[in-house]
């Protein structure tokens, strides 16, 4: 029996404090990195099954049907929440690969840790010659018996510095097409031959990093899907990583049209939108973000609780839009006191260059929406049927 919004409602409020007005959910990545308050959040929260309440309960959610889990997630919203960044490749993008495609042992062995926070996951996809072009991915896995032994290197690995496990794509064919010599694995990030080197980021980010791998051995048993499955996977875990984007950590999805958001309120409070243009600017802010949340909507809705498809890039696509617009109009409006670092706001100021990048390029995804949801004419390619190993490479 499906619980109402106030059964909910009552049995979280026993959980979870009331939210406090200065910490808000983060998934920008930007901000403590905080390992800790995350774990301790997700195991109060797993016996009850409530961080993935469509999981099956035997893998720490509760079995809830998508309407029963939407009013889980917009309960939850009303609480104090820790920075669930860390654990946000584990719970919204290998989770649901796994729950599609996991062998029953790989979802006993992986999900629970990820619902309760007890392992971290991380994402290794892009390398340096496959960023948009990612089905150039030229990380070599040998198989030797029932192991494989991978080498090569991927780069802005988010997370790498404390992950304990990685997804990550490599060339199990070379000479196949580049799309079709793919396969997807779950790499133990302390495994011998594995070198994780940070890079910072200019919004002071420590966890992004660049990863070696050298003749890292890893069993059939953590391969994720079919030999060669692996450039569906992939894309199935770009379209979950847009829609997380795209979705309510960012303001989308929520359908309240009732107040005005918390920092245009903080604009008015502190006297800004007194002057006409940038009262009109401010407006045009709110526009975006009342559009993404709109989009959003109609992107889950398309998506009814299965995979999302096509319609994610869109709402990607608006929910950077609607950050960045508000973003640089607050270090706009913050005049001189905005050059400070530390000052409201900028964080997601020195962070949001990235979130036209992160998840794929704003290009790559108007691609997207140009050839998968609107039809048009694809993009010319000259080496999708060539075998991999005649393609021409910068190195
Ligand atoms: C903050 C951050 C976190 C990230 N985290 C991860 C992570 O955890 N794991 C991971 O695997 N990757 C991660 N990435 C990498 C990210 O997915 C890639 O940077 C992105 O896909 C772009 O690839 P690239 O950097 O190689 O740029 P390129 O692909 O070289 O693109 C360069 C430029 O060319 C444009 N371009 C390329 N192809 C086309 C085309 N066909 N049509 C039109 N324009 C095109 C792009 O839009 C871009 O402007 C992260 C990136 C950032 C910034």
């Amino acid at each position: 029996m499906p619980l109402s919004a106030e059964q909910i409602n009552e049995e979280l409020s026993v959980l979870l404090p009331e939210p406090d007005a200065d910490t808000h959910s983060t998934v920008l990545g930007a901000g403590s990195d905080d390992l800790e308050a995350g774990r301790i959040y997700l195991e109060t929260l797993v016996a009850g099954g409530w961080m993935v309440p469509e999981w099956p309960s035997e893998h720490g959610g509760r079995d809830a049907s998508p309407a029963e889990a939407a009013l889980i997630t917009e309960a939850l919203g009303r609480y104090q929440t820790a920075d669930l960044y860390p654990y946000g490749v584990g719970l919204n993008l290998v989770g649901p690969v796994l729950l599609a495609r996991g062998t029953t042992a790989q979802q006993h062995r992986w999900l629970r840790p990820i619902a309760d926070g007890s392992e971290v996951w991380c994402q290794m996809f892009s390398e340096p010659d496959a960023g948009s072009d990612l089905a150039n991915a030229g990380m070599r896995a040998e198989r030797d018996g029932d192991e494989w032994v991978l080498n090569g290197s991927k780069v802005w690995t988010s997370r790498g510095t404390y992950s304990t496990w990685g997804m990550c794509v490599a060339r199990t064919d070379t000479a196949l097409p580049k799309h079709r010599g793919l396969t997807m694995f779950a790499v133990d990030m302390s495994s011998p031959g594995i070198e994780v080197r940070p890079l910072e980021q200019m919004n002071g980010d420590q966890h992004f990093t660049e990863v070696f791998v050298s003749d890292v051995r890893v069993s059939d048993e953590n391969r994720l899907g079919e030999l060669g499955d692996g450039w569906g996977i992939t894309v199935e875990t770009l379209a979950h990583e847009r829609a997380t984007i795209g979705g309510r950590a960012f303001g989308g999805g929520d359908d309240s049209d009732v107040g005005l958001p918390s920092w245009l309120e903080a604009w008015r409070g502190s006297g800004h939108l007194v002057d006409p243009v940038a009262r009109q600017e401010a407006m045009r802010a709110y526009v975006l973000h009342r559009v993404n949340q709109l989009t959003t909507m109609r992107a889950s809705h398309l998506a009814r609780g299965g995979a999302p498809g096509p319609e994610g890039s869109g709402s990607k696509l608006r929910s950077v839009g609607a950050f960045k617009a508000r973003a640089y109009l607050g270090k706009n409006l913050a005049g001189a006191a905005g050059m400070l670092v530390g000052s409201p706001g900028h964080l997601g100021f020195m962070t949001a260059p990235s979130m036209s990048i992160r998840g794929g390029t704003d290009e790559v995804q108007r691609n997207i929406v140009g050839e998968r949801v609107l039809g048009l004419p694809r993009e010319p390619s000259v080496d999708r049927d060539l075998p991999y190993s005649d393609l021409k490479r910068s190195r």
